[in-house]
């Protein structure tokens, strides 16, 4: 459960012991996309959250293959950082242990620009000093596979089948107790598409805290998973012949607690601001593409007719959009959202965050126009239709999309440099190691690369 009053790091051990706590986890989200984490005895947890503990500047470049570690000009073996567990997210999991998430700090306490947590919390203070707040509400696709990684039986499974439920029940069970006992809002649960694999949505939360409990969900499924002998594919393609898995991120803006994607003129009640902010995330989607979905194996997700979102385009419940609206109304207790379905798990969720937000509040800035929705499958539009109405495919080839975030001046200049030149340096090692594999090598190759 999650701990009562909002606590200090000091006395946050005495605390947690009185808890039945007796080991902390502290994690944080790498650049390419990997959950690292440190664990220290409870009576160490005061310590963990305030001077912290040390970690090698490396940990932002280490990549998905298990060994290697893409060095930069800034990032190399000499210096040392500081990881420092938030207090106010701590979430007790059971059987001993608590969880909190974790920032990178210098050591004279400054935060560090890599922080994936730290820069998503400066775009929403960008946000706020715009006069705008945001919720964001993330959704977990992942496929159930066995301790080896191997496929599992799937005689009994249907898409979107009760079968797929009933054949997982303990897990679901354990999934649905944890999450309900650590304070987590799942909205639903349900077997997805492909065989063995399942979606978990998330209620919206403020930016960093749905980040945060993201990757409290990820731990939740996976310790469920574990317990009845299982292991979670958190890889966008977890079979070359399969379906995909998306990470899909939803967000509403609002300024003065008025929501900017309903209760206006434009479409589906999008307000001008509105339509703005979708506007700067659809003009710029190629770009950021290395941030929400840029792995070695999220091409093979990205392809039309996965509901991936292969198109840059927009529209209101259009499953073949990269930009799918969804309007405010009766049926929807969320109001007006955006969902960006381009996402996918391989990503630093806190980046592609950052990385929409801060898309959206230039649109909005800039009064970026929206071009019209579109109310088909892009599929079923000829090559002149697509390209009248502006619809492009977007790029699969990692090289073009580490290429596009590395030339993109304006996401250089919402995430900062930092970032992005980490980001296209464990992307551009991928490639450079793994980018003459077929498809069957590499999604066998990176299956379980991001699994907790
Ligand atoms: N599995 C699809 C993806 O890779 C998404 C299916 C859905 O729309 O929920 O994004
Ligand atoms: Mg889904």
């Amino acid at each position: 459960m999650r701990t009562t009053s909002p606590l200090t790091p000091a006395g946050v051990s005495e605390r947690l012991e009185a808890q039945g706590v007796d080991t902390v986890i502290g994690t944080v989200v790498n650049p390419a996309g990997l959950t690292l984490a440190k664990a220290v005895p409870v009576r160490q947890a005061d310590t963990f959250a305030d001077p912290g503990l040390g970690a090698s500047p490396s940990w932002h470049a280490f990549a998905i293959d298990q060994t290697g570690i893409a060095f930069t000009d800034d990032v190399g073996v000499v210096g040392d950082q500081r990881l420092r567990i938030d207090v106010s997210a701590l979430c007790v999991l059971g059987n001993g242990l608590a969880w909190a998430p974790a920032g990178f700090f210098e050591l004279n306490g400054s935060p560090v620009a890599l922080c994936s947590r730290g820069t998503l919390r400066r775009v929403e203070n960008a946000l706020a000093q715009a006069g705008i707040t945001a919720a964001v509400g993330h959704e977990l696709e992942f496929v159930l596979v066995d301790p080896e990684g191997r496929r599992l039986p799937s005689t009994s499974w249907a898409q979107y089948g009760l079968a797929g439920i009933l054949e997982h029940e303990a897990f679901v069970h354990a999934v649905t107790v944890a999450a309900a006992s650590a304070g987590l809002a799942i909205e639903q649960f349900h077997p997805e598409y492909g065989a063995n694999q399942f979606e978990i949505s998330l209620a919206p939360q403020s930016p960093v805290t749905a980040g945060d409990q993201l990757v409290l969900l990820r731990i939740i499924v996976a310790r469920a998973a574990r317990q009845h002998g299982l292991r979670v594919s958190l890889s966008p393609a977890p079979f070359a012949d399969g379906v995909g898995s998306g990470a899909h991120q939803h967000f509403s803006l609002y300024r003065q607690q008025q929501p900017l994607f309903s209760g206006g003129s434009g479409p589906g009640g999008m307000t001008t601001a509105g339509q703005s902010a979708v506007a700067g995330v659809l003009c710029r989607l190629a770009d950021a593409q290395g941030l929400l979905c840029g792995s070695i194996v999220s091409g093979l997700r990205m392809r039309p007719g996965n509901w991936a979102g292969a198109y840059a385009c927009w529209g209101i419940q259009n499953r073949e959009a990269a930009v799918r609206f969804i309007e405010a109304g009766p049926a929807n207790p969320q109001g007006g959202n955006v969902e960006v379905k381009i996402v996918d798990p391989s990503a630093n969720p806190y980046y592609a965050t950052a990385a929409i937000l801060g898309l959206a509040l230039e649109g909005i800035t800039n009064e970026a126009t929206l071009p019209p929705k579109v109310k088909k499958d892009p599929a079923q539009l000829s090559e002149a239709q697509r390209c009248d109405a502006g619809i492009a495919l977007l790029p699969d080839s990692q090289p073009d999309i580490i290429a596009a975030l590395n030339h993109s001046s304006l996401l250089r200049k919402l995430l900062g440099d930092s970032v992005i030149d980490m980001v296209v340096a464990v992307r551009r090692m991928e490639h450079d190691r793994y980018g003459e594999l077929d498809p069957e090598a590499l999604a066998g190759k990176f299956r379980m690369a991001w699994s907790l």
